[in-house]
C-alpha cells in the first residue's frame, strides 16, 4: 500500500514566482487556529516560494470559512463499486438513508460522485454512470441530506480510475521502467497521470457536478504520483522544457508542480461556485505540505490505526497539522482493518477512543464507512457510531474553537528528509511521539518553517540536517531564552563533520568507539534511575565536551565488540570499563545526547531512554503545562485552551497487540483518584468535570490548579474557567 520515496531536502527546491504577498497574507493571517502564541506560526509561510508552473495559475483565493465552523461529527462514505455487481442502489431509500445518519448524530458526510473504478453515481453527460445504477444516487442523497440539515461534500477519485485507464491507456502514469503504474489486486489501482489531458476531463466532470448539485464542497482523493517521477510523454516533455532532469530532486519538484496545478484548477472551480466551499486534497498530508495550504479549505488526517497506519501515526501528524493555520479533521474508519473491510466492524471502545482522541487534540471527527452496493447503510455500524457521536456531541461545548497547548516543539526528521508516503512516520518521530505522550508532555511537531518562539523547549531529534537558516534560527531562539535538546547527528554538517552551532557545547569526534556501548548516568543528575550500566542498543556518536559543558552521563565500553572472531554469550559483550567520555552534556539550557535515543526508543522500546529524556526535560522545563504524577504511561493527558478556559482531557484505553500488525482496544480502562496539576498563572473561579458539568474541588498552589478526578472510565475531561 505504501511506496517508499526518496526525495531531496527542501533547500534545493527551485525559486518559483512568489504568490502575491497581500493575497497570501490574507489567507495565512486568517485567525484560524491562532492559539496562544501560535498565531505567528503561519507568518513565515508568507515568504514561502510558491511552486506553480505558470503565473496564470496564481489567481486570487477566496477567504477560508469562518474559523471553527466545520461540523464535528462526519462520515466518509466509501462506495467503490465494481461494474460486475448488478443491483447497485437497488435498496436505497433516501429518507431512511438520511434518517439513519441523523439518528447516529452525524452532521456532515462525504458521498460519492466518482469512485476508483471510474464510475459516476449521478446524472451526467460527460462521465460514465455505473451501468447497474438506475437513478441519480448522488442527487437523491444530496436532497435528503439537505432536508436533514446534514452538510454534504462530494467525493471524487483523481489518480485512481480503472475506467479511464482502460479507455485512455495513454493517460496512465508511467514508471521509469516504461511500464504503467498500478495494476488491480497486486498494486491496488491503475494510476493516471494528472499532467495529461485527463485533467481537462476531470475539470469538465467536476464543473458539471458543481453546476447540478447543491453540495457544500468537494473532496478529492488520491492526488499522488510515482515517487520516482512520471515518464509519460507529457511529463517527459514538460521536464525537458523546464530543464528538469530525472534526478530524485528534479522529479520531486516536477511532482509538486503537477500536483499544485491540479489543486489550483479544482480549488478555483469549487470556489467560483461556492465561495466558502470545502476543498480538500487527500494523499498529500505529509510533513512539508505547508506550501499547498492556500489551496485547501481545511485539512483531513486519514489515519486508520488498525488499517496499516498504527496508533502512533495520528499522534505524530496531528501535532504538526494543527500548527498550519487550518481547521483539522481526524479520520478513522469503522472497519476492523481498513477501507473496503465489509463485515469488519471496529470495537466500540476503539471507536470511542479514536474519536475522543481527536477532540482531545483539538480537531474534528470523521469516521470512514463503506456503503453496501445495494445502497443501505448498516444498522449495527450506525448504532455503534451513534454511541460514539453522542459522546462527541456532549463534549462539543468544551471543544468548539479549542486549541491544543504545547510547551515543546519537536522537529520532524521528515522536515529535512521529506517523504511523500502519507502513512509513514519516520522511526525517530515515532520514538519521540510515543516517549512524550507516555511522559504526558504537551508538544507540537515542527517543520523548517515553524516558529520556535512559542515553545519553552525545542527538540532536534537524531538526524535533523543543518542549514545556515536553521542554525541561525536555533541561535536566535537560544538568545531569546529558549531551551534546546539535540541528539545524535542533528545539526552535524555532513561535509565538515562539525556541529553547526557552538552553543551545543560539544565537539564531534566520530562514530562511537564501539557498536555496543553502555550508558553510565551520574547519579546526582538522574536520581530516579537505578545506578547500573544501561545498554545503548543503537550505536551513537563520540564527542568531547567543550569548556562550560557539564557531563551528565558517560560511556561504558565493552571488553570488545561482538563479531564472528570475538564474542561472549548470546548478545552484547558485557561492560569492560567505565570512561569519562560524555554521552549526555548540558551547557546552560542546551542538552546534547550522543545517541539516536528517539529512533532507538521506536526500535528497542527500552523505557530507560524515556526516563532519561524525562529527567532532562525536568531540567529544561521545570514547570510543564500539566503534571499527572499518578497517571500510568498508557494513559494520555492533553491540555486545550478555549478562550480563557482550560480544558484537560484524560484518556485511558489500553491497547494490546493481538495480531502481527494490529493493536486492539477492546474496552475502556478504569482509573480512580487521578491527581491533575494544570499550570495556570491565576486561580480559576471554577473547575468542573465535563461533559457532566459537575463541580470539582480544587486548590491553586505554586502556579498550578490542583484537583483529583474521582474516576476515569476511558475518558474524562475537566474544565477550569
Ligand atoms: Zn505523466
Amino acid at each position: 500500500m505504501a511506496h517508499a520515496v526518496v526525495v531531496p531536502p527542501r533547500s534545493i527546491l527551485p525559486a518559483i514566482p512568489l504568490m502575491a504577498e497581500p493575497l497570501l497574507s490574507r489567507v495565512w493571517k486568517a485567525p484560524v487556529n491562532a492559539g496562544p502564541g501560535r498565531g505567528i506560526i503561519g507568518v513565515s509561510a508568507m515568504t514561502r516560494r510558491f511552486f506553480l508552473g505558470t503565473a496564470a495559475a496564481l489567481g486570487p483565493s477566496p477567504a477560508a470559512p469562518a474559523p471553527g465552523g466545520m461540523p464535528f461529527r462526519q462520515i466518509h462514505l466509501d462506495f467503490h463499486t465494481s461494474e460486475l455487481i448488478g443491483d447497485v442502489g437497488a435498496a436505497f431509500n433516501a429518507e431512511e438513508f438520511a434518517a439513519t445518519l441523523r439518528d447516529a448524530r452525524v452532521n456532515s458526510i462525504n458521498v460519492f460522485a466518482k469512485c476508483h473504478h471510474g464510475w459516476a453515481y449521478y446524472d451526467t453527460k460527460i462521465a460514465a454512470r455505473h451501468p447497474a445504477l438506475k437513478f441519480d444516487l448522488l442527487g437523491e442523497m444530496v436532497r435528503a441530506l439537505r432536508r436533514e440539515g446534514i452538510t454534504v461534500n462530494y467525493y471524487y477519485s483523481l489518480v485512481w480510475d480503472v475506467l479511464q485507464a482502460a479507455r485512455h491507456p495513454e493517460w496512465r502514469a508511467i514508471a521509469a521502467d516504461g511500464k504503467p503504474v498500478g495494476r488491480p489486486l497486486d498494486d491496488t489501482w491503475p494510476w493516471l497521470c494528472m499532467n495529461t489531458p485527463y485533467l481537462d476531463q476531470v475539470v469538465a466532470e467536476n464543473r458539471e457536478i458543481l453546476d447540478n448539485y447543491d453540495v457544500h464542497g468537494g473532496w478529492f482523493d488520491i492526488l499522488k504520483q510515482p515517487p520516482g517521477g512520471c515518464f509519460c510523454k507529457w511529463c517527459l516533455a514538460e521536464r525537458k522544457k523546464l530543464g528538469l532532469s530525472d534526478s530524485a530532486a528534479d522529479t520531486y519538484k516536477h511532482n509538486k508542480l503537477v500536483a499544485m496545478r491540479v489543486e489550483r484548477r479544482l480549488f478555483d472551480l469549487v470556489r467560483a461556485k461556492l465561495p466558502h466551499g470545502a476543498v480538500f486534497f487527500n494523499s498529500r498530508i505529509v510533513i512539508g505540505v505547508r506550501d499547498e495550504m492556500p489551496l485547501f479549505s481545511h485539512i483531513e488526517l486519514e489515519s486508520l490505526p488498525t488499517g496499516g497506519w498504527g496508533y502512533s501515526h495520528f499522534q505524530q501528524r496531528v501535532r504538526y497539522l494543527r500548527t498550519l493555520g487550518k481547521e483539522v479533521v481526524g479520520m478513522t474508519g469503522r472497519f476492523h482493518k481498513s477501507w473496503g473491510d465489509f463485515g469488519g466492524l471496529k470495537n466500540q471502545a476503539a471507536l470511542d477512543y479514536e474519536c475522543l482522541n481527536f477532540l482531545a487534540n483539538g480537531v474534528k471527527v470523521c469516521v470512514g464507512d463503506q456503503l453496501h452496493p445495494r445502497g443501505r447503510l448498516d444498522a449495527a455500524t450506525y448504532s455503534r457510531i451513534g454511541v460514539t457521536y453522542r459522546k462527541v456531541e456532549a463534549l462539543e461545548p468544551w471543544c468548539r474553537g479549542a486549541e491544543a497547548a504545547a510547551d515543546i516543539g519537536v522537529m520532524s526528521v521528515a522536515a529535512t528528509n521529506p517523504d511523500m508516503t502519507t502513512q509513514k512516520v519516520p522511526l525517530a518521530d515515532q520514538g519521540f511521539t510515543n516517549m512524550l505522550l507516555e511522559l504526558h508532555q504537551q508538544f507540537n511537531v515542527l517543520d523548517l518553517d515553524s516558529e520556535f518562539t512559542p515553545y519553552k523547549v525545542v527538540i532536534l531529534p537524531d538526524e535533523i540536517r543543518p542549514s545556515a537558516a536553521l542554525a541561525s534560527k536555533v541561535e536566535s531562539y537560544l538568545a531569546g531564552g529558549g531551551a534546546l535538546l539535540v541528539s545524535h547527528e542533528s545539526l552535524l554538517e555532513p561535509a565538515t563533520r562539525r556541529f553547526a552551532i557552538e552553543a551545543l557545547g560539544v565537539r564531534y569526534l566520530g562514530p562511537a568507539k564501539f557498536k555496543g556501548c553502555y550508558l553510565l548516568t551520574i547519579r546526582e543528575h538522574f536520581p530516579r534511575l537505578d545506578d547500573t550500566p544501561y545498554f545503548l542498543y543503537q550505536p551513537g556518536t563520540s564527542v568531547a565536551a567543550e569548556s562550560g559543558a557539564e557531563i551528565l552521563a558517560t560511556y561504558g565500553f565493552p571488553y570488545f565488540d561482538r563479531s564472528k572472531e570475538q564474542f561472549c554469550s548470546h548478545k552484547q559483550t558485557p561492560l569492560g570499563r567505565r570512561t569519562g567520555e560524555p554521552v549526555i552534556t548540558r551547557k546552560g539550557k542546551v542538552v546534547y545526547i550522543a545517541n539516536p535515543i528517539f529512533r532507538s526508543y521506536a526500535q528497542d522500546g527500552y523505557g530507560v531512554y524515556k526516563q532519561v529524556v524525562g529527567e532532562l526535560l525536568r531540567k529544561l522545563l521545570p514547570a510543564p503545562l500539566v503534571l499527572a504524577p499518578t497517571l500510568p504511561s498508557t494513559a494520555q493527558v492533553t491540555v486545550l485552551r478555549q478562550g480563557p478556559r482550560h480544558v484537560v482531557h484524560v484518556l485511558y484505553y489500553p491497547l494490546t497487540r493481538r495480531a502481527p500488525d494490529i493493536d486492539i482496544i477492546e474496552e475502556p480502562g478504569l482509573l480512580e483518584n487521578v491527581e491533575l496539576r494544570v499550570r495556570m498563572d491565576r486561580a480559576p473561579a471554577r473547575a468542573a468535570l465535563v461533559p457532566q458539568n459537575r463541580a470539582l474541588p480544587f486548590r491553586h498552589e505554586n502556579g498550578y490548579a490542583v484537583c483529583r478526578i474521582p474516576r476515569v472510565l476511558g475518558h474524562q475531561a475537566v474544565s477550569f474557567e
